[in-house]
């Protein structure tokens, strides 16, 4: 749905994104994640429109965003890091009058209206002024513009920033309700908000793409690095370990404190892309020990990210 080519942008002469290759794809919803300053708001406020690229290519469902932007912003909603809500209105009214804007005819107009209030939560709320509105509540309404006249494409800048953790998850629920058939990306420097809502993560850092995948590929593509932690009984520990650490992967081994007498606990540390538990586990099977517990772990995508946008 969304391609992107060699996607450049100079402030003077600071590069704030450089040479960015990206697809987004329908039904699936990609989180770019990076830390303050990678080039995240830049790359989506080129992607809507609001910021010309330095050069590089954009296009959306087909349209190029140097010759025809007027029908991409047609498919787009897109819900800015502050969203720009006049506060003086009711919530209500402010929704008519983005309705409008975008064209709704009067009786798809109230359907849409309606439609937005129960997606986003809003029913109880629709006479309200949007200036008391909460944070949380603002940004629902902000979601309820984005998504008015049901745009295919929706870019959301930080949706979740600054809200605390009960409005993190209602904000998260309604963006994977959304997910399910339109194509939705998203910027976020939470690790976890991009775990727990997104299909695809795009890591950035200082204007150039670093990683991408899913968070499990991301987790096991970086450099397939894992620990597989075993517990065993009845063993002959300089034996086990010298058994174990000739398997064909395994890097490292270490001998971890055993709460029980007569265990051994081990944990190896193993490279490449085979599962070696079922490795360790024959192993163990050809000799009298007992295998009491065997677990592999990947990186954590915290780790995976520190990694790969530390400083230089
Ligand atoms: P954050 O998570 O802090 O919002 P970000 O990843 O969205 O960061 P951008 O806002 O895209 O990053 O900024 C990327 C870089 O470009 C930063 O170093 C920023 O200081 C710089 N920058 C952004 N806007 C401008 C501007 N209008 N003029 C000059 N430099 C800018």
């Amino acid at each position: 749905m969304i391609h992107v080519e060699k996607l450049t942008k100079y402030y003077g002469d600071f590069c704030a994104v450089n040479g960015i290759d990206l697809d987004v794809r329908t039904g699936e919803i990609t989180g770019l994640l990076g830390p303050n300053g990678a080039g995240k708001t830049t790359t989506l406020r080129m992607l809507t429109g609001y910021l010309e690229p330095t050069s590089g290519t954009i296009r959306v469902d087909r349209h190029d965003t140097s010759t025809d932007m007027l029908s991409i912003k047609r498919l787009m909603g897109y819900l800015p890091e502050s969203a720009p809500l006049y506060h003086n209105m009711l919530v209500y009214d402010y929704l008519d009058y983005v309705a409008r804007i975008r064209g709704l005819a009067d009786g798809k107009k109230d359907e849409r209206i309606r439609a937005m209030a129960d997606l986003c939560g809003l029913r109880g709320i629709m006479h309200k002024p949007v200036g008391e509105l909460s944070k949380g509540l603002k940004q629902r309404v902000g979601l309820a513009h984005a998504m008015i006249d049901d745009p295919q494409v929706l870019v959301l800048d930080e949706p979740t920033s600054g809200l605390d953790p009960n409005q993190i998850v209602e904000i998260r629920d309604i963006i994977r309700t959304i997910g399910r058939d339109k194509t939705i990306i998203l910027s976020t420097h939470i690790l976890s908000e991009a775990e727990a809502t997104c299909d695809r993560i795009v890591i950035i850092d200082r204007g150039r793409i670093v990683a991408d995948g899913s968070t499990e590929m991301l987790k096991q593509g970086a450099g397939h690095d894992r620990t597989i932690s075993l517990t065993l009984a009845g063993v002959d520990a300089a034996q086990a370990k010298a058994m174990l650490s000739d398997l064909p992967g395994i890097t490292g081994i270490d001998e971890e404190p055993s709460g029980a007498p007569g265990e051994l606990r081990l944990t190896l540390a193993a490279t490449g892309t085979d599962d070696l538990r079922a490795a360790v586990y024959r192993a163990v099977r050809a000799t009298d020990w007992t295998l009491l517990e065997l677990r592999q772990e990947g990186k954590s995508l915290e780790k995976v990210f520190r990694e790969l946008t530390q400083e230089a």
